[in-house]
């Protein structure tokens, strides 16, 4: 397994990154890439362990219920680089079937995917393409490129020019790893692609944003400061992939088998956290209504109560979601797509509404707070003290480290990134609401209905 160190060191391989309009040489250095790096370089030492039969439990397969709650825990407790593992979880998961049409693919794909096991690396999704009109399918857009496709091929693999958008932690990791957004028809055979491509390949350009902050006070960012990473449009200027690095190619009838299984790992992730986003929602409502001296207005206990019932219905989902598993041909666990695509959707849906009640028991201080640089000079340091004290008992200081954690959670920078990433993340609301309608027994709430009326009738 990788140390912190060695996994800062992987990243200076040369790879072309740019950032607010200028080419990153050393991603590691960078003031605002630089911090992420550190971020997962905690999460490498964290999860290191000694000897060459060490594994980083992110690459354990689930086949006991055991494993996949232990695979969800993992993932809550780390930076989302390791929760971008669903996507080995997604290829692995569709194997059998790419295999049915392509008896190496799942070869191809385990070979990989141990490969990537033994060097402890990280990987990025890339499924969200440029798309252009999106009413229009990929064939018919007016530049070919807006989905990626193949352009040439040769004896040993592939060449594939586009762009993917939106790819988190794209700058930072090892491996990118490219699959088709949706089912292509016949006639975009050059669209159903999927393949890994190193981050450093020739061709490879990644456009960053960095949702870092390069100045002010570290305690003005606590969350920030523990999970932002940054996201990249990744663009693919002819870049060669060897075909063992090529899991579909051209199978446009299974181009979709992919992007289906990631969204369910994706969406068994997203419910995961955002089980426990629900728990320091309420706490920190419940925290700011103490500070505020607020905590007995009904008004405000009914807010945390909402609060507390959503946190509690999506670890329900999480929990349900867990407990009805399938098994694919490979005995691999699969969680219940029911439970995981309604329980992404009830969290995704209601954050917003959340966030607003968080806000508002909390007050305005939430974006006005002074700077913890005000405290630390002592000409400001005094009002500071004297008037941004709550409750009795509550100080000042406890107060603005809970409005500057509340501010960066929900409404600076990050926490606007992170808002719409909770709306956007696992394909969108769109997707989840169909996924968990075609999964629901239709049948048999026909029948209990069809009952009721004969009851009546009777
Ligand atoms: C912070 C963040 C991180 C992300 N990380 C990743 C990542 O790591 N990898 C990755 O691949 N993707 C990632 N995503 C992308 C995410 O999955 C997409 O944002 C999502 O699928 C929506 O795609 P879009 O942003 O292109 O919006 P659009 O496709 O433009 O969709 C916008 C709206 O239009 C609707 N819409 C679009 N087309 C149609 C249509 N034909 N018919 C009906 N309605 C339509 C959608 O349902 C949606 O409501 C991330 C997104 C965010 C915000």
């Amino acid at each position: 397994m990788m140390t912190g160190t060695q996994y800062v060191a992987s990243l200076q391989d040369g790879r072309r990154v740019y950032l607010d309009g200028e080419r990153i040489d050393d991603v590691t250095t960078d003031a605002g890439l630089g911090q992420a790096v550190r971020i997962v370089a905690r999460g490498y030492d964290a999860l290191h362990r000694p000897g060459d039969d060490a594994r980083n439990p992110a690459f354990t397969i689930p086949r006991t219920a055991d494993e996949l709650r232990a695979r969800c825990e993992l993932l809550v407790h780390h930076d989302v680089t390791l929760s971008l593992s669903a996507v080995a979880m997604a290829l692995l998961t569709s194997s059998p079937a790419l295999t049915a049409a392509d008896p190496a693919a799942g070869e191809r794909i385990r070979h990989w995917f141990d490969e990537c096991a033994a060097r402890d690396v990280r990987f990025a999704e890339l499924i969200t393409d440029a798309k252009g009109d999106r009413t229009l399918a990929p064939s018919q857009q007016d530049d070919p490129d807006l989905y990626v496709r193949v352009v040439d091929r040769d004896r040993d693999g592939v060449v594939i020019r586009g762009a993917k958008f939106h790819t988190t932690a794209g700058p930072i990791v090892h491996e990118l790893v490219v699959l088709p957004t949706k089912r292509m028809k016949a006639g975009e055979e050059q669209y159903a692609i999927a393949c890994a491509v190193p981050a450093n390949a020739p061709g490879v350009i990644q456009i960053t944003s960095s949702h870092h902050a390069r100045h002010g006070h570290p305690r003005d960012r606590p969350v920030s400061a523990q999970l932002a990473i940054p996201d990249s449009m990744v663009v693919f200027d002819d870049v060669h992939v060897p075909y063992e690095r090529v899991f579909l190619d051209g199978d446009v009838a299974r181009s979709a088998v992919i992007a289906h299984s990631l969204g369910l790992w994706e969406r068994l992730s997203g419910v995961a956290h955002m089980a426990h986003l629900g728990d320091q929602l309420a706490g920190m409502a419940q925290l700011a209504a103490e500070a505020n001296g607020t905590a007995g207005i009904p008004h405000i206990k009914e807010k945390i109560a909402e609060i507390v019932i959503y946190a509690t219905m999506t670890r329900a989902c999480l929990e349900a979601a867990l407990g009805n598993v399938d098994v694919n041909e490979d005995g691999m666990l699969l969680p219940s797509e029911l439970y995981t695509n309604a329980g992404k959707l009830h969290a995704a849906t209601g954050y917003a509404v959340m966030v607003r009640h968080l806000h508002d028991i909390a007050g305005g201080t939430v974006v006005t707070a002074p700077s913890f640089a005000d405290v630390d000079n002592p000409e400001t340091a005094g009002f500071i003290e004297k008037y941004l004290r709550g409750a009795r008992g509550i100080t000042a200081d406890h107060r603005l480290a809970l409005f500057h954690t509340i501010r960066n959670m929900t409404a600076d920078e990050w926490g606007g990134r992170e808002a719409v990433s909770w709306l956007q993340s696992g394909g969108g609301l769109f997707a989840q609401r169909t996924v968990t309608r075609n999964h629901y027994d239709m049948n048999a709430a026909k029948s209990t209905a069809l009952a009721l009326m004969e009851a009546t009738d009777g």
